[in-house]
């Protein structure tokens, strides 16, 4: 397949097998893989260490350094950035740069074109699903913004951008190694958070296959309310989801993160608070709330300041472990649930 030969996408072994193909020494496998990855080469040109002969031969092959190109960055009024990126077969997908106070970016990150899971309050799910993205195009995203904003470090990768991660557990899988890898970004595991919708096997493949933090989008408290506006619990119940979770291996000092946007008078009642910290009551946990943001055609409307902050009252009034998630960038349709990659 086309999107194979970006060899961004590919871990040292098979850089190093690719190289010994082309009749060339393993090790200049292991040299690509670290222009590409340390040095964010930005296409097979610019990894002039390598022998022209062998750059040109991967080039006759198909092989090309990244799966993604910047198409577009918007910034925020307040400083958000949004890049869309386009892939080789003309998608775009967006990734947001969100501004920590130490001048630092949280990154969010996109596992696929569209979302197949129709959640009602996420203007993702009304595109549809396209495809999943590749290994090579995930970690692209991270690359191309450190390349574009060499000032600025990205110290957190969240996967809460376009798509659900884990109903493409293969590919989010092997970028999260990617990026975790020693010669590579050396990202530290507590510093990329996995969030999703609650594919109940794929929180279970998750905590095998990788180490990272577990995000789960909860948003409602009883299975009644949460499948009516998360379809995608009339496939995994909730009680099979806490089920998962309560086993999901956690280390020491770690906690489940579960999101939960607040949506005027359908889910944030004091009766909501007390449902969600019951459900919540033996897990190590902690909640972030994040208030709705609102977009083209959405039935709910945004709540005031006031509603969630007694909301969060309610919560540690139980000592619950809770936070409020200012979603940043609504102006250029960048905060929760506003991903939609339509050109600009
Ligand atoms: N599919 C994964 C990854 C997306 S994360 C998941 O569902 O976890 C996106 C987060 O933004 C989710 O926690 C979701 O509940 C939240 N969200 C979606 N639409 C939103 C909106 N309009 N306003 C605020 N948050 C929203």
């Amino acid at each position: 397949m086309e999107q194979s030969k970006h060899l961004s996408g590919m871990l040292p072994e098979e850089l190093e097998a690719l190289a010994l193909r082309l009749g060339e020494k393993p090790y200049r496998g292991r040299q690509l893989f670290e222009q590409i990855h340390a040095r964010l080469a930005g296409s097979l040109d610019d990894v002039t260490v390598l022998p022209g002969a062998f750059r040109k031969r991967l080039a006759d092959e198909g092989f090309s350094a990244h799966g993604l190109s910047i198409s577009q960055v918007l910034e925020s009024t307040d400083t958000t950035i949004k890049m869309g990126l386009s892939t080789v077969d003309g998608l775009v997908v967006e990734s947001v740069l969100i501004p920590m106070e130490t001048g630092a970016f949280t990154q969010c990150m996109s596992s696929q074109a569209g979302c197949a899971l129709a959640c009602e309050f996420c203007m993702t799910g009304t595109l549809g699903w396209t495809r999943n993205l590749t290994a090579a195009e995930i970690v692209d995203q991270h690359l191309l913004a450190l390349a574009r904003f060499p000032d600025r470090p990205v110290k957190n990768l969240v996967f809460m951008g376009m798509g659900e991660p884990l109903l493409n557990v293969d590919e989010v899988v092997k970028a999260i190694r990617l990026l975790q890898h020693e010669k590579a970004r050396s990202l530290s595991p507590r510093r990329i958070t996995v969030s999703t919708a609650g594919i109940v096997p794929g929180i279970r493949r998750l905590g095998q296959e990788v180490d990272c933090q577990l995000a789960v989008s909860l948003n409602a408290p009883t299975q009644e309310l949460r499948a009516e506006l998360m379809p995608v619990s009339r496939r995994y119940p909730l009680d099979e989801l806490m089920a998962a979770l309560k086993e999901f291996p956690l280390l020491p000092r770690r906690r489940i993160t579960f999101e939960y946007v607040l949506l005027p008078g359908v889910n944030d009642s004091p009766a909501h608070a007390r449902d969600l910290v019951r459900l919540l009551s033996h897990i190590r946990c902690k909640v972030n709330l994040i208030p709705f943001n609102p977009f083209p055609g959405s039935r709910f409307g945004r709540p005031s300041d006031e509603s969630v902050d007694r909301f969060l009252e309610l919560l540690s009034a139980k000592q619950m472990m809770a936070t409020i998630r200012r979603s940043r960038g609504a102006d250029i349709l960048a905060a929760c649930g506003q991903l939609a990659g339509k050109k600009g």
